[in-house]
């Protein structure tokens, strides 16, 4: 009944919203009604119906990184993600839209076609993980997966209203996620509230042996984090995230959050993380810089499609990847290959992991201190369509929030705090590495 509830609304809605990108309802009925017949619903989420962002395999379920270098992918094999959520039954609707190979923030990129925010249609929905935050926003799945290289599980939950995490570097496998800037991507959780939130990350968490930077750490039960509880916690607020370029509303409500989390019991504090202002240009140059060599593979030979008419095996390359490619993929191959090159190696790459050191020891020095940090998630609300597309250093920008979030691999939650001209508002909380636990508290606390 679930599943067929869910694909009645997404016929409804979709058309409007555009989150998926392949609906996947005959195998989705299957399992439902296999689930049904089973009867053991002591998992919590057996038989929920998710949604999966396009750049997580799925085995025999088409996964184009919104790309039409992928556009005919079928994976012969599942992400361990897909493969945990599988084995706990849980339902896969299909595949969500996004940001082509997970580089922008406003689901734009796709070379598909664009999501928009449900709350309001001539809005983006954010981004890279835009159809996985529009589709939990506009109910059209349970919850979500969606992956985080530089804020696009976060700020799309902020700028639809829903609840977003990405965990810890190293917390969640990334096998069989499409390689965007490996050592800044993780996947995580998109999804209604805190609760479900803890159960998602609960059955996708843990070490894989398949993705050699999966921590071997053990994994507690998330959901025993769900107490309103933050009596004593202390919390920084940094004031690079506070200052100029956000928002005033952003500001207040992130102040009126703080003061929310005093009357419970916790005390607040600015701090200051003096690195900041650095990290979205050392992201700039250490992401696509990454991307450039993980694309390397999509020669037309190993996977997807195929230039049709070429001469020989360079031209070959040319056109497939000419033809298939957008533009924001392109820029970022060109500026990622420019930041590797030799000569080029030591002034851009050598240096922007330097800063990413500093920004790193910012969070550690603030850790020693407080619990956890709030911050906006993003300068503004959600943007119109077409706001910022002629204009990808104002794209880029909006990142300032999240960015430094991956370049220190730790853990983040977003989750809404009011509005502004009738948008939501999101408020993110940063924690210790693998920390989770004390964000999902303070979340819950919150919420
Ligand atoms: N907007 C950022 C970028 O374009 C982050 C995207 C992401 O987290 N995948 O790189």
């Amino acid at each position: 009944e679930l599943t067929k509830a869910l694909f009645e609304r997404i016929k409804n809605v979709d058309d409007k919203i555009k989150a998926y990108i392949t609906l996947d309802e005959e195998r989705a009925l299957l399992k439902s009604r296999e689930v049904d017949k089973k009867g053991d619903f002591s998992n919590p989420l057996t038989g929920i119906p998710a949604a999966i962002k396009d750049n997580i395999c799925t085995k025999d379920l088409k996964t184009t990184c919104s790309s039409k270098i992928l556009a005919n992918f079928i994976p012969p094999y599942d992400a361990t993600v897909s493969a945990r959520l599988k084995t706990g039954d849980v339902v896969f609707l299909g595949k969500t839209n996004m940001d082509e190979f997970a580089m922008g923030s406003s689901t734009e990129n796709s070379a598909f076609f664009a999501t928009r925010n449900p709350w309001d249609t001539s809005r983006v929905p954010g981004g890279s993980s835009g159809g996985s935050a529009a589709a939990v926003a506009a109910d059209e799945c349970i919850f979500a997966i969606g992956s985080d290289t530089g804020g696009s599980i976060r700020q799309p939950a902020g700028y639809c209203g829903v609840v977003g995490m990405k965990p810890t570097y190293g917390r969640v496998s990334r096998f069989g996620l499409v390689a965007y800037a490996s050592s800044l991507d993780q996947i995580g959780p998109i999804t209604k509230d805190v609760t479900d939130c803890a159960l998602v990350l609960n059955a996708i968490a843990g070490h894989d042996k398949l993705d050699s930077t999966s921590a071997d750490i053990p994994v507690p039960d998330y959901t025993e984090s769900l107490k309103p509880d933050v009596t004593g916690m202390k919390i920084g607020i940094p004031k690079e995230y506070m200052g100029e370029g956000i928002d005033a509303e952003i500001r207040e409500a992130v102040l009126e959050a703080a003061k929310i989390f005093e009357k419970m019991g916790a005390s607040f504090e600015e701090i200051s993380l003096p690195h900041t202002e650095y990290a979205l240009w050392a992201y700039y140059i250490i992401a696509p810089a990454e991307a450039s060599s993980n694309l390397a593979r999509y020669d037309g030979i190993r996977y997807g499609v195929r230039a049709k008419d070429y001469d020989d095996l360079i031209d070959l390359y040319k056109k497939t990847r000419s033809e298939g490619f957008g533009a924001e993929v392109k820029r970022r191959i060109m500026l990622g290959t420019y930041a590797l090159s030799s000569g080029y190696y030591d002034a851009y790459y050598l240096k922007a992991q330097k800063v990413r050191t500093l920004v790193k020891r910012d969070f550690d020095e603030a850790f020693k201190k407080y619990d956890f940090i709030l911050v906006p998630i993003a300068p503004t609300i959600a943007f119109k369509i077409g706001e910022n597309t002629d204009d990808p250093l104002k794209m880029y920008m909006n990142d300032v929030c999240t960015i430094p979030v991956n370049m220190a691999g730790l853990p983040g939650i977003s989750l809404p705090c009011g509005f502004s001209q009738g948008m939501p508002i999101g408020l993110q909380i940063i924690g210790k590495p693998f920390d989770e636990p004390t964000i999902l508290r303070a979340a819950y606390a919150f919420e």
